[in-house]
């Protein structure tokens, strides 16, 4: 057993700090939380003092990472990247990409699609404790309709991609798509059903029909999977969210009728604050910047505040996903979301509830809670992210616990 004591602790349900707070780790689990002095000191245990005003808290969960990629800003540098690194490679280095993560206190990701569902034997070989790594979902491949947002146009008719996503086509495609990522071991199904348009002015539009959305979530939901949808908004996100689709990432034009939908049904929202400022950013610092990109830029940055402001009011569950591995990089890059959460209108206990608790009933994991019987994925963090979140975006104020065993820093010399 081991007893972690410190100044104060948030125990990630988003009630307020308990002050002169211990946790007692039993395993991988937690056995105890409170008061210094109702727990006492168990007999046998090991104790170990935080430094003076530290913060004991939960491990932090991002939903929506992708590991396979690195964050490159530029366009082409991205694309060029993206297509000349092999998947085992690429397996490679978001080995380290998660580790890197889970040093910045990341105890769980769940990853949004991987070429060649590298991210799968990632799990698997962190599961196997080949290696150390958070706790991590992955869907393999994304489906997309054939041309859609996972399945772009644009190369010469010499090259030819496998596996870099599942390109589906009808109810029956989108149905034996779901069964092959099942049966490559996914955790979870994602759909694009909905994106921004191409051609046109529009925000939002449908790219899978209604049909093949409402396959995709029976057969994904008849092997027991969740589906996650990249969508946009207006009515093709209505109609993915009545279609059945569990968590909606992006999702910027989203009216009060379709949050109440989502508040009954329970659907989350990811809202990627941060990969839509990184984006927004960049776009519009490109004077050769097309004008409806730009267009599109300007829109969704202010939408997004806005449908934030009510889906808080409304109570929809708003979990915290970055969208790292796109902009910014993993690990120092996924904290930014939380900050964002609290210029959107959260309190930092909140934003902190969305990025634990809320973040692991997403992912269907038993932690992102300091709670007795709850899997012992802790953070002691020196000082009070409550009065500053960017504290808990430098690791080398952070001791990560995960499943009750600490985690040493092995990549201080970061590239
Ligand atoms: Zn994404």
């Amino acid at each position: 057993m081991k007893l972690i004591r410190a100044n104060r602790l948030i125990d990630g349900t988003g009630a307020a700090p308990l002050a002169g707070a211990a946790v007692l780790i039993e395993g991988d689990r937690i056995k105890a939380v409170g008061r210094v002095a109702d727990i006492g000191t168990p007999e046998g245990a090991e104790i170990l003092d935080a430094p003076p005003g530290a913060t004991l808290m939960p491990g932090l969960v991002d939903v929506h990472v992708h590991l396979a990629y690195s964050g490159e800003v530029d366009p082409d540098a991205f694309r060029a990247e993206s297509t000349s690194i092999h998947y085992p490679a690429m397996a490679l280095r978001a080995a380290r990409y998660a580790r890197e993560s889970l040093e910045y206190g990341y105890t769980a990701l769940r990853d949004m699609h991987a070429p060649g569902g590298v991210i799968i034997d990632l799990r698997n070989a962190i599961n196997s404790g080949y290696l150390q790594g958070p706790r991590i979902k992955a869907p393999g491949l994304g489906l997309t309709v054939t041309g859609g947002h996972m399945d772009q146009p644009g190369f010469a008719d010499f090259v030819e991609f496998r596996d870099m996503n599942a390109a589906c086509d009808g109810p029956d495609g989108f149905r034996k798509g779901v069964r092959s990522q099942a049966k490559r071991g996914a955790d979870f199904i994602k759909l694009n059903p909905c994106v921004g348009s191409r051609r046109d002015e529009r925000f939002y539009r449908f790219e899978m029909t209604v049909a093949e959305i409402t396959a995709a979530c029976e057969e994904a939901h008849e092997q027991g999977l969740m589906v996650g949808a990249h969508t946009s908004g207006g009515p093709p996100l209505t109609a993915a969210i009545a279609a059945g689709c569990d968590t909606v990432e992006h999702a910027h034009w989203i009216d009060n009728a379709t949050l109440e939908v989502m508040v009954e049904r329970g659907t989350y929202l990811v809202p990627t604050l941060a990969v839509n400022e990184a984006s927004s950013t960049y776009i519009l610092d490109q004077p050769n910047a097309s004008p409806k990109t730009r267009r599109w830029a300007e829109a969704s940055e202010e939408a997004k505040w806005e449908r934030l402001t009510r889906a808080k009011k409304l109570g929809v569950r708003v979990a915290a996903g970055s969208d790292a591995g796109f902009f910014m990089p993993h690990g120092v890059g996924n904290g930014r979301e939380l900050e964002l959460l609290v210029k959107g209108g959260y309190s930092p206990l909140e934003a902190i509830h969305c990025a634990t608790a809320v973040g692991a009933d997403l992912m269907q994991i038993d932690a992102g809670r300091l709670l007795p019987g709850k899997l012992a994925d802790i953070l002691v963090v020196a000082g009070n992210p409550l009065d500053d979140l960017s504290i808990l975006r430098r690791r080398e104020n952070l001791s990560v616990y995960l499943g009750g065993k600490p985690i040493a820093r092995l990549l201080e010399v970061a590239t």
